[in-house]
């Protein structure tokens, strides 16, 4: 017998709509088996996501995305997807007579309600964000910090380690590699996910303001240049990083190249923990055994 790391592919977006007719009930294990992915990390489709699950689309929404996490347990990880924006103002701006007054109009903070009900209730791992689709600023304290918050707490009450991934390109002002170091330092106990670092325009910046950051990975999902990180591989080992296929829109065979432009020839182990070692150890999942 021997025994590996199971491959977590951190990175994939579920849900049929107009630019993704991937059934994943079907398809998705499918899928997997082909490209060789243990566990997949799964979550909306950027365009036009939702909260629930709406009556005339069952194929979206974080109910959509829990059910298939449910349906395939042992090789799913669902996160749910909320707009950030759905939260009642805590004090009025406006007219300037009530400025600072408590708000006392009857409205919800329905994004930190989905949250709840997304972790305690539909079983999801945590949430992904997208700044640049969904329109916030990732360091943004009054739209975000309130979730990070609420989700630090959901972490404790569940009992299960939860994470955030982020598009974080820097493909926009709302998404820059330094805004999201700064919300992991200021919440040590989640774990944050750089999605594509290094990529595009967060070229020379993702290393640098991750350093030294521990609840920050380097997400490595499309970077097909990532000498850009190899400054901060050298630093920080592979420890640092974790991969992704933005499947099903990508081919997924390229993950396993990036790792190894990364890596290098002949570091097998800092491949597996690359290739989900890292997110296993953390989320608590064993190692696979195997007979040879
Ligand atoms: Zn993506």
């Amino acid at each position: 017998m021997k025994e590996r790391w199971p491959v977590i592919d951190t990175h994939y977006h579920t849900g049929v709509c107009l630019i993704n007719t991937f059934d994943a009930e079907n398809e998705l294990i499918p899928w997997m088996d082909k490209n060789g992915v243990d566990i997949q990390v799964i979550f909306q489709v950027n365009e036009g996501f939702v909260h629930r699950t709406p009556d005339w689309n069952p194929y979206i929404g974080n109910d959509y995305i829990s059910k298939i996490q449910k349906k395939f347990p042992d090789r799913v990880i669902g996160l749910c997807t909320i707009n950030p924006w759905h939260q009642a103002p805590k004090t009025y701006n406006w007219p300037k007579a009530k400025y600072g007054r408590r708000m006392n109009l009857p409205i919800k903070d329905e994004a930190l309600d989905e949250l709840e009900r997304s972790i305690l209730e539909l079983g999801l791992w945590g949430i992904k964000l997208h700044p640049l689709e969904h329109d916030f600023e990732i360091n943004n304290k009054h739209i975000i910090y309130p979730m990070m918050q609420k989700l630090a707490d959901l972490q404790k009450e569940s009992g299960r380690r939860l994470f955030v991934v982020v598009h974080c390109a820097g493909d926009s002002v709302n998404n820059t590699p330094t805004q999201l170091a700064q919300v992991a330092a200021d919440f040590p106990e989640i774990l944050f996910l750089m999605a594509h670092a290094g990529y595009m325009r967060s070229f020379g910046t993702a290393g640098d303001v991750a350093e030294g950051i521990d609840n920050l990975k380097l997400n490595l999902t499309l970077n097909v240049t990532p000498t850009t990180l190899k400054h901060a591989y050298e630093k920080e080992g592979a420890e640092k990083f974790v991969i992704g296929t933005d499947g099903p829109f990508d081919l997924a065979t390229t993950k396993r190249m990036i790792v190894r432009d990364l890596v290098g020839d002949g570091d097998e182990e800092a491949v597996e923990m690359v290739m989900g070692g890292n997110m296993a150890k953390y989320l608590g999942i064993p190692k696979i055994r195997y007979e040879v």
